[in-house]
This record gives C-alpha cells, structure tokens and sequence, in this order.
C-alpha cells in the first residue's frame, strides 16, 4: 500500500507533471516573473470558471482578506463578523487593520457560521460579515446576504477552503462560493483544493469599483505608476505559481469529484458506528472537502489520533482552540463557554486524509483501524 498521506501532491503532480513543467518552463524563458502574461491568462480562466466578473491574483489568502477589508472603507472601531471556529486569519486581518473582530458560534452540524448568532452579534457599528466555508462546504449564504441587506453590511466571503463548491439559493439561481458576497477570497497554498507550488491568493467581485479599488491597494495604492493616492500594500502572485494554477485549473472539476468520492467512501464506513458523526451537509450548498473531519463523541479523541499515528494514519485536529480562545484575541467579552458549539467542537473534532489521490486500498486500510479503535 503507499503511504498514507493528509494531502499526497507528490503522486498529483506525477499526473500532471507534463503540463505543469511545460508551463514552468514558458515563463522562465519569458522571464516575465511578475504580472506576466501567466497571471493574465490564469485570471481570465478562473474569472471563466467561477463565473466571478473580476478575479485579483493577490500573494496569498489572507493578504486577499485584507485587501478586500481595506477597500471597503471601514473605519478603526468598526465591528466586522466572522465565526470563532475557524482558522486565525480573518480575525487576524480585521484586527491588523484596527478593526474589531466580532466572533460568532457555529452550527454544530455544518460547523459554520450560525446566521442566529449573526443576528444577535449585530450592534450599530456592525460594518461587515465574514463568512467562512468551512472544510469546503458554503455557509448559509442566502441567509447571510438577508441579514447584510437588512443592516446595510458588506459581506467578504472567506472561500480559501472552498473553491468550486457551488450554492443553490431558493429561487434556482446556483453561485459558487466567493461569488456570492461583495467579494470573495481564496488561497492557493499547496494543500488547498487549488494549491500552487507555493504562496498564493485570488479575490473575486462582480463590483466594477471595488475591483479598481483592491488592484490598486495590492499595488501600493496606485492607480497610475508612482502616484500612490493612499496607503496599499504589495501583494502579487508570481507568474511561476500562475503557470501552475493554469495548469491545474482544468483539473479541478476532477480532483473535486476525487475528493467527494474519498468522502462518500467514509461516509458510507462510518454510518453506523454510534460514537462516530460524520459531516453535517447543508442542503443549499455542495461540499467539496477540504477537510473530511469528523466529530468524536464519548472516546477520547486524543487517544484515537495517536493509536491511528501507530498505525501510520495521519489524523489532525481542525481546529483545536476557536478564536476567542487564543492568547492573542482574548477580550473582557469573551469567556469560555460563551460559544458551546465551538468549544465542542474544538474538543472532539479530527480531519481524516483528503485529497485527490487516494485509493481503495487506502480507504479500506483508514476506515478499518477508524472502526477498530472507535468503538
Ligand atoms: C488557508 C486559509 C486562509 C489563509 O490562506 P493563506 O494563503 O495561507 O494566507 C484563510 N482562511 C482560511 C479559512 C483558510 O483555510
């Protein structure tokens, strides 16, 4: 059996290695590094394939976050939502920015953001919400941008571990995720679902003046050369990481559907074991797995991951500290127990290998020793 792997991009890159040097190779002999032809083609064709009208290549997903949190104009103080079961980087961006971060709870199924926690995090200095897709699956968008219309918010989606996942509001009309907000942000860190062989990041908006805006705050605030109309930033994926995304973009569709086959697979293992409850699905939204976890109940979920590490499973825990938590967010507000769902979630939660290339014999192996430990 190969090794078992989280994320196994070796052997994804022995399929595609053709494409991916071919491409590697154009732009070193081009030698246009930066805001080559590369980033150009590989916008156009994710722009094509997320239906956004306007995709930003950026340096990585949390500089898209905070580019897309510059261009709305918020003022320090002001109140930006986003869950507090999650990965540290959109509280982070809103904070940097002398924004205050506002964290909500989740759902104990979806493990998203809860829209009935939103409603009550709401006061008068609410500017924006920040939902997170978590582990590949959309939060509840079409009750999300209700609540941003009612209260006049802006809503930056955080689709870093989402791309491709596609959401169906009541009326037919289907979205993908990063699509559906004023903006959305993605990454492009290896593991990711569309990961380059290094840093990246995109933003997407359908938002003529918003697009302008986050171009030039990632070009030091210049909307012409050397006049730098405010303080930006520089942040820029390269045309090597372009030439990689340009060849794997094709394959998204393919590693997606991997992906959900590896899922059904554990799903379709676990579904009788009593201590184990496998991914909670949101009926409006596809899941495109990122992350496969699972939440424990009544074992320990600390033990499980060692005995499965013994026997050369790799197992992590997604996240183990929610946000208002961490040495670095604590707030007088904020005390443990404050978000129950987070914090059990935090305790009992463990992600399973994902990615494209897992086979039977593997899956077989996993859910074997997952059934004989969990039990
Ligand atoms: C990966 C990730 C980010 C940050 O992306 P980087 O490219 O590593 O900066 C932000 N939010 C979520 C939810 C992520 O998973």
């Amino acid at each position: 059996m190969k090794k078992i792997q989280m994320v196994d991009l070796q052997t994804q890159y022995q399929h595609i290695k053709s494409e991916i040097d071919k491409g590697i190779e154009e732009v070193i002999a081009s030698a246009a590094f930066i805001k080559g032809p590369k980033v150009a083609a590989f916008q156009g064709h994710l722009e094509e394939y997320t239906g956004a009208k306007h995709v930003i290549a950026v340096g990585n997903g949390t500089d898209a976050l905070q580019i897309a949190l510059m261009a709305l104009g918020l003022q320090p103080g002001d109140e930006v939502i986003t869950p507090t079961f999650t990965f540290i980087a959109t509280a982070e961006v809103v904070a940097l920015l002398g924004l205050t971060p506002v964290v909500v709870d989740v759902e104990w199924d979806t493990m998203n953001m809860s829209v009935e926690s939103i409603r009550k995090a709401i006061t008068p200095k609410t500017k924006a919400i920040v939902p997170v897709h978590l582990f590949g699956q959309c939060a509840d968008m079409e009750a999300i941008m209700a609540i941003a219309r009612e209260h006049n918010l802006f809503v930056v989606e955080d689709a870093c571990q989402a791309i491709g996942a596609k959401y169906t509001f009541r009326d037919g009309t289907t979205k993908q995720a990063g699509t559906i907000g004023h903006i959305g942000c993605t990454s492009f860190f290896p593991s990711k679902n569309l990961g380059c062989y290094g840093d990246g990041g995109a933003i997407f908006t359908n938002d003529d003046e918003l697009a302008e805006k986050m171009k030039a705050v990632a070009n030091h605030g210049c909307f012409v050369r050397y006049h730098h109309d405010f303080v930006g930033v520089n942040s820029r994926l390269d045309s090597i990481q372009a030439a990689v995304l340009d060849a794997k973009l094709p394959h998204l569709d393919a590693y997606i559907a991997s992906r959900q086959r590896a899922a059904a697979y554990y799903d379709k293992a676990f579904a009788n074991n009593a201590h184990i409850l496998t991914p909670g699905h949101h009926k409006a939204s596809t899941h495109v797995y990122h992350q496969y976890t699972l939440r424990l109940i009544g074992v320990d979920r600390d033990a499980v991951r060692e005995e499965l590490a013994a026997r050369g499973i790799p197992a992590m825990i997604y996240y183990p500290i929610p946000l208002h938590l961490q040495k670095a967010y604590q707030d007088p507000r904020y005390v443990p127990g404050d978000f129950p769902v987070a914090e059990k979630l935090a305790a009992c939660v463990l992600s399973l290998p994902m990615h494209t290339e897992l086979d039977d014999e593997q899956l077989e192996y996993i859910t074997r020793n997952v059934l004989d430990i969990v039990k």
